[in-house]
């Protein structure tokens, strides 16, 4: 590596010992792998993957066997009793928004347990922006049970606040916040909480980050309906595009209704080429969100050695893909983006810049050198520009590539004089 990369030798040395802080995480990480593959491959096998399944197919797609297997072997890892696996969802906030206007109707109220959800849904629930169009426009009430101070999930008052709701809303991954991500066991308390005041209540979870870091995904733990973006963890790095909805078979069915049509639903909608992407990237998947998590331990590992403190906390579990390194100000972030920019794959000579990006309140910089564009799977690194200055980093598609780009952006703050050794 020093051979080829002129890496500052006290900054190997750190990663060294870095390297060897984590190294009982790592067996952690690789242990959720195993276990996650173990799950994917027997979907594929029970529902008999063949080469045909990868053969597109166009038109109305009906009868589109990639498609529907897809749905089945989707529906087989998460535990649920359907799914809708679709390239047509341009991205995790479009997957999440098909799913609150499938399953809600006029009159009826959302509530979030998990304080406010991520920023690009609140344009879709209206509670930011002009509210044209949004959940409020069409007579969807919206509540909000607000994290504590830990940032955990207010249990004290999740009971009262559920009461006569139709959707109970969770996100899982910390998104651009500084709580920790839900872990699957409280995901579980919640449900069994809301279950005891609200029985029919819909328990949907924004699912976004979190697929395969644990044993156990939401649906195991009483969600009715989890939603996720394939160009996060379940694409694995190789899906071109797309979202999921997955779930109770009647919901899902709403949620495909809102997606095509009022009785056409999931039966239409042709995969084009898309189908071998999307299974090799589910197989994948559990192997390509290990790396990543390897890469953001190391990184909180690094880091804390290097004198900022990052969430989580390093030893700690994550429940999600994303480490927070609270780097105290905006130079600091912009050195540490350029690093991770330069130290990538694809576009390494541009700089990245902060600006207004749509569904965005602050001014967000982003740097992603990645194959697919804006694929957090891949490594990336992205912030607010407000207090406390914390980049979000996740993804990398190996391990050793995610490493040298962290210790690139790590030299990076260091020729900017923002680091001391
Ligand atoms: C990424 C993400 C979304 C959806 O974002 P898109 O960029 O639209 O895919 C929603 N919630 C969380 C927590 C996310 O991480």
């Amino acid at each position: 590596m020093k051979s080829v990369f002129d890496f500052d030798s006290r900054l190997l040395d750190a990663a060294a010992q870095a390297e060897q802080d984590a190294s009982a995480q790592f067996a952690a990480i690789d242990a959720v792998s195993q276990h996650c593959t173990a799950k994917v491959l027997k979907a594929f096998q029970s529902q008999k993957i063949s080469a045909a399944c990868f053969a597109g197919a166009n038109g109305y797609g009906y009868d589109d066997i990639g498609r529907d297997q897809l749905d089945k072997v989707w529906a087989e890892v998460f535990h649920t009793e359907d799914a809708l696996v679709r390239h047509h969802f341009v991205s995790g906030t479009h997957a999440l928004s098909t799913a609150l206007f499938g399953v809600l109707r006029p009159g009826d109220r959302l509530v979030s347990v998990t304080g406010s959800p991520y920023d690009t849904l609140e344009e879709v629930i209206g509670i930011r922006g002009s509210g044209n169009g949004s959940l409020r426009d069409f007579g969807v009430q919206y509540g909000q049970v607000d994290l504590t101070a830990e940032g955990l999930p207010d249990y004290d008052a999740i009971p009262e606040a559920v009461r006569g709701a139709r959707v109970v809303y969770l996100q899982r991954s910390r998104g651009y916040s500084l709580r920790p991500a839900l872990s699957v066991a409280a995901i579980r308390s919640i449900a069994e909480l809301t279950r005891r005041v609200n029985p029919d209540a819909v328990i949907m979870v924004d699912n976004c980050y979190g697929e395969f870091v644990d044993y156990d995904e939401p649906t195991d733990a009483g969600a009715d309906l989890i939603i996720g973006s394939l160009i996060k963890n379940p694409g694995g790095g190789i899906a071109e595009t797309g979202g999921y909805i997955a779930g109770r078979a009647a919901l899902v069915e709403q949620c495909a209704y809102r997606l095509t049509c009022v009785g056409m639903g999931k039966e239409v909608g042709c995969s084009l080429n898309q189908c071998r992407q999307m299974y090799l990237g589910l197989f994948m998947a559990p192997e390509v969100v290990a790396n990543a998590r390897k890469t953001g331990a190391f990184a909180a590992a690094l880091f804390t050695r290097l004198g900022f403190s990052c969430l989580p906390e390093p030893g700690r579990t994550a429940g999600d893909i994303i480490t927070v390194l609270k780097l105290r100000s905006p130079r600091a972030m912009e050195a540490f983006c350029a690093g991770i920019q330069a130290g990538s794959p694809v576009d390494s000579y541009v700089t990245p810049e902060a600006w207004d990006m749509p569904g965005y309140e602050s001014r967000v910089i982003m740097a992603a050198g990645t194959f697919t564009g804006g694929a957090s799977i891949e490594l990336s690194a992205d912030g607010p520009m407000r207090e406390p200055y914390a980049v979000y980093l996740q993804g990398g598609l190996t391990y050793g590539s995610g490493k040298l780009g962290v210790l690139t952006a790590a030299q990076s703050m260091l020729d900017a004089g923002l680091l001391t050794l």
